[in-house]
């Protein structure tokens, strides 16, 4: 395949250190579940970050799958995932993400699972579950997980990923070893709605046991299971459609689900409105209980960091991500998201020694022999580092898929990741205030000015 030549997978990762103390690494280790926080956080933003304009107001009582926030033009929503109440909108402002609303939503305690089962986590009431027809059942239910049923059924073609995400720290395999009927049952819903029109389940070349891939390929049938091989990039969605395609220029808008979603699909249809939630590996040395966490979607960070053992006078810093393309944060009261797989906490020590090796650029070319979109990454780092945003812009720092491999190739262990994302992010389109946020502001003022009057 054109797109990813030049790089192969080698068994560990030179340029990332190791995490911590000697620990064996998080993937050896089974999920141990968040429990549902008092109150979750909820971005009125899409995936690719545009903001959407709430549609709830405080004190607002909401059922499971009724609508939080849209956007008129696009019709994007975000759905509430759990029935539950509102307890505030607030307008802020997020580097990389401009203007947004925030939801803060009390979910209804309701029920636990069965301990030991995949949602062993407080569940709603059953009363909430969706009513009415299968299609509307299922609609509903896809809402609640965030899917856009009447996408997935229209679009031309549609892979499920099940690409293990990320091959320095966390591992998916574990889990789709133990969500197999789930994962069934949810591509076997979709497919059912879509008719004859292609779709895949993908994974890795080794990823899933043997047994696993027996009972996938059974119980989804006629959906195929397809097997990449491991230098496909897992987190860029027009490539691996193409490679699961066969085809060197994609023509119709693939669309790419990930798999947690489709197990989730089937969670809520079969077990009646399980708070959705994603799996997140928390790792590094500030923390004593790193591992794998099924999060339920919307938790503060803070709250999985201090379930998994944070030791905040120890804490330097906390990277989204891993070492190579990870992101510092500077806000640990944000929410986990659907698009959250792992948080390194680390200590003042761990972070000196990370960037101690850091040299000069050898302009070896290693970084662009592996840039799976053909970029010229040590090029358009020194672009971004002298604030060149335009010649990094002319350079296709655009296109950067913030993957990480330019990095795991340096020798000289240059932050190229974090050079790129910062020229993203200063080229991205500044985005316009929503007009509900000029509303809500307006109103702030008149209630201000009617408070001063009286
Ligand atoms: S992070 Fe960007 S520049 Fe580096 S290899 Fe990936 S796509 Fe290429
Ligand atoms: S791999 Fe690193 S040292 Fe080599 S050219 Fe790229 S940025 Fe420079």
């Amino acid at each position: 395949m054109n797109a990813v030549k030049g790089w192969r997978p080698r068994g560990s990762w030179p340029n990332s250190p190791s995490l911590g103390r000697g620990r064996s690494p998080a993937r050896a280790r089974q999920s141990q579940p968040l429990p549902l926080p008092e109150q979750l956080v909820f971005r009125c933003l899409t995936p690719d970050g545009q903001a959407l304009t709430p549609t709830v107001r405080k004190g607002q009582t909401l059922m499971a799958g009724d609508v939080l926030a849209q956007d008129a033009k696009t019709a994007a929503r975000l759905y509430a995932p759990v029935t539950g109440s509102v307890l505030d909108v607030v307008w802020q402002m997020t580097p990389g993400q401009g203007y947004h609303a925030s939801i803060h939503y009390r979910p209804t305690h309701g029920r636990t699972a069965p301990a030991g089962s995949e949602t062993a986590q407080p569940v709603a009431e059953p009363s909430a579950g969706p009513a009415g027809s299968p299609q509307q059942r299922l609609a509903q239910a896809a809402a609640v997980c965030g899917l856009d049923l009447g996408a997935i059924i229209r679009a031309p073609f549609v892979v499920v990923n099940g690409c293990e995400p990320d091959l320095g720290i966390a591992t998916r395999t574990a889990w789709l070893n133990e969500r197999t009927a789930d994962v069934a049952a949810g591509v076997a819903a979709i497919a059912a709605c879509r008719g004859e029109r292609p779709m895949f389940l993908v994974t890795y070349d080794g990823q899933l046991s043997d047994g696993v891939r027996q009972a996938l390929v059974h119980d989804m049938s006629p959906v195929p299971l397809q097997r990449i091989p491991l230098h496909v990039p897992w987190g860029q969605d027009a490539l691996l459609a193409r490679y699961v395609q066969r085809v060197k220029h994609w023509q119709d808008s693939p669309l790419v689900v990930g798999v947690e979603r489709v197990a989730a699909l089937a969670g809520v249809l079969q077990r009646n409105m399980p708070v959705p939630s994603v799996l997140v590996t928390v790792d590094g040395d500030a923390v004593d209980h790193p591992g794998i966490y099924r999060v339920p979607v919307g938790s503060r960070l803070s709250e999985l960091l201090h379930f998994a053992g944070l030791r905040s006078d120890r804490l330097r810093q906390v990277l989204r991500g891993g070492f190579l393309a990870g992101e510092a944060l500077a806000d640990l009261e944000q929410p986990v998201s659907w698009t959250d797989l792992a948080f390194l906490a680390l200590t003042r020590e761990r972070v000196t020694e990370s960037f101690a090796g850091a040299g000069i650029c050898l302009r070896c070319g290693r970084c662009i022999h592996a840039c799976p979109v053909h970029l010229v990454p040590h090029q358009i780092a020194r672009w971004a580092r002298g604030g060149h945003w335009q010649e990094a812009q002319a350079a296709g720092v655009e296109q950067c898929v913030l993957c990480g491999l330019c990095a795991y190739a340096c020798p000289a262990r240059l932050p190229l990741v974090a050079l790129l994302r910062l020229a993203q992010r200063r080229l991205a389109p500044s985005r316009s205030v929503p007009q509900a946020m000029t509303s809500a502001a307006a109103g702030d003022r008149e209630a201000k000015a009617a408070a001063s009057a009286r």
